[in-house]
Parts: structure tokens; sequence; C-alpha cells
């Protein structure tokens, strides 16, 4: 680790990558890349790669874990051991298990679980790279893919970090943002309904900028959701041509 903190907001007002403030890292989405799934999802967020896969409704083992009136839904976040500079151990850490449960809260508050009684959905998100925002990137990517998979949904998920370096609010930190600013606020919305499904915070904001790190989170959703939308367009809209 370097002790001496970097630059994060140059003279010119822009971040160490080059980005503005309210500018995301380029991002990539692609619906339905493995087959195996019953739906599946990868998203990119600059260096940050996630994938997620989903699995049912299907039937529950151990069955001791059904719920009678709606479908269980599991989730596991797991860093793959080559997805961090110093390798990450394989063992689920505290962390992961955290992580785990909290995406697992907000795809609830998205899926229609009552329609499946007496069912599990299995919910993988794998993180094949990382740096910074793998929570927010793995959570926008199980939407897809639990959308991917036909599960009926309120809204998909779309999900982004702010955070506040050197001073300045910024809009999707990577790895050196987090470590080295001040602030570090992911949050995930169902746009549509304008519902906040998952809100942390780490570090310290003013109730000013907190209200203003809001507003640069939805900004910043608005354009991830629309980037599903066409991802899933993509998938679903091919027509076939016509003769
Ligand atoms: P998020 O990935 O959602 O931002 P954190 O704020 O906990 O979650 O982590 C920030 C970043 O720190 C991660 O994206 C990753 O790049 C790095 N990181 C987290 N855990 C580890 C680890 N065990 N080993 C190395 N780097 C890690």
């Amino acid at each position: 680790m370097n002790l001496e903190k970097p630059i994060l907001i140059r003279e010119d007002g822009l971040r160490h990558d080059g980005r503005k403030p309210d500018e995301l890292r380029p991002i990539r989405i692609e619906v339905g890349v493995l087959s195996n799934a019953d739906g599946s999802a990868l998203v990119e967020f600059g260096r940050t790669k996630v994938v997620a896969a989903v699995y049912g409704p299907r039937e529950i083992h151990p069955k001791h874990m059904t719920l009678p009136d709606r479908a269980l839904i599991r989730c596991r976040y797991h860093m793959a051991p080559f997805s961090t500079s110093d390798r990450k151990s394989p063992a689920p850490s505290r962390r992961e298990i955290e992580l785990s449960k909290v995406i697992r809260e907000a795809l609830e508050a998205s899926i229609f679980t009552e329609l499946f009684p007496r069912t599990t959905i299995d919910v993988f998100i794998e993180v094949l790279q990382a740096d910074g925002g793998t929570r927010t990137a793995g959570l926008t990517a199980a939407s897809l893919a639990v959308a991917d998979a036909g599960i009926p949904m309120r809204d998909l998920i779309a999900a982004v970090a702010v955070g506040k370096v050197d001073g300045v609010l910024v809009l999707d930190i990577d790895e050196l943002e987090d470590e080295y600013g001040e602030a570090d606020m992911p949050m995930a919305m169902m746009p549509s309904l304008n519902q906040i499904v998952l809100l942390q915070l780490n570090g310290v904001l003013t109730r000013e900028e907190f209200m203003k790190a809001i507003e640069l989170g939805k900004k910043g959703i608005m354009e991830i959701y629309r980037m599903q939308k066409e991802a899933l367009s993509k998938k679903y809209l091919q027509y076939p041509e016509v003769e």
C-alpha cells in the first residue's frame, strides 16, 4: 500500500483518471452471457468486472428452508481469488457475507416472490476484477440476470457509489478514490418507482452534502438504468428481418 495520499482532484478540477466529478466510468453491460444459468449478465464499470448468474425459481434443498407463501432468495457475493492485486483468500470473508445479505435484501424488494411459493431463486455474483464499486456493479448485474431468467419484477435495480474526495462529491468512485477519499456512499434504486433499495455510508458527510450526494447518485443511476434497458433490448428485441 502506498502511504502517501495521491492527488484525487487535479488543478483543472478533473479526477485522477480524467473524469469530471459527475461522470461515470465507461460502462459495459451484456445480458445472457452464461448458457448454463437461467439468467445471467456481465457488468463492467471501468476496470471493475462482475458476472451474475440466476437459477430458479426451483426446488429448495434443504427442504426445511421452504417458505409457504413466497420464494426464498439466496444470494452469494464472491470475489475471485484473482480479482484483486493481492491474492484474496477464496474462503468467504465477513465482508462477502455482509455484501451477500445487503444485495439479497435489495433484490427481494424488486422481485414478486409471492408468485413462486415453496421455491428458491439462487443468485450468484462473481467479482472477476475489483477496482471499487463491486457491490453496486454486482447488484446491477444481478438484477439484469433476474430479468433475463424471466422472473417478474417491480423494476430493475441500478446502483452506483457516490464519494467525497479532496472535499468534492464525485460519482462512481474507483478503488483509489475509495481508499484515499473521505466518504463512500453506495446506493441502489428501482428507478421508475423512485425507490431506494440500498443505501450505505462509510465516512462523514454534512446534511447538505448528503442531499447533494443522493441527487448525484440518482443522476448516475438513471444513466445506468438506460444502459440496462438497452442491453435487455439487444438480447430480446431482435426482430427477424422482414423479407
Ligand atoms: P465495493 O467493491 O462495493 O466498493 P468496498 O468499499 O468494501 O466495496 O471495497 C472497495 C474496493 O476495495 C473493492 O472494489 C476492491 O477493489 C478493494 N477490495 C475489497 N476487498 C478487498 C480484498 N480482500 N483484497 C483486496 N482488495 C479488496
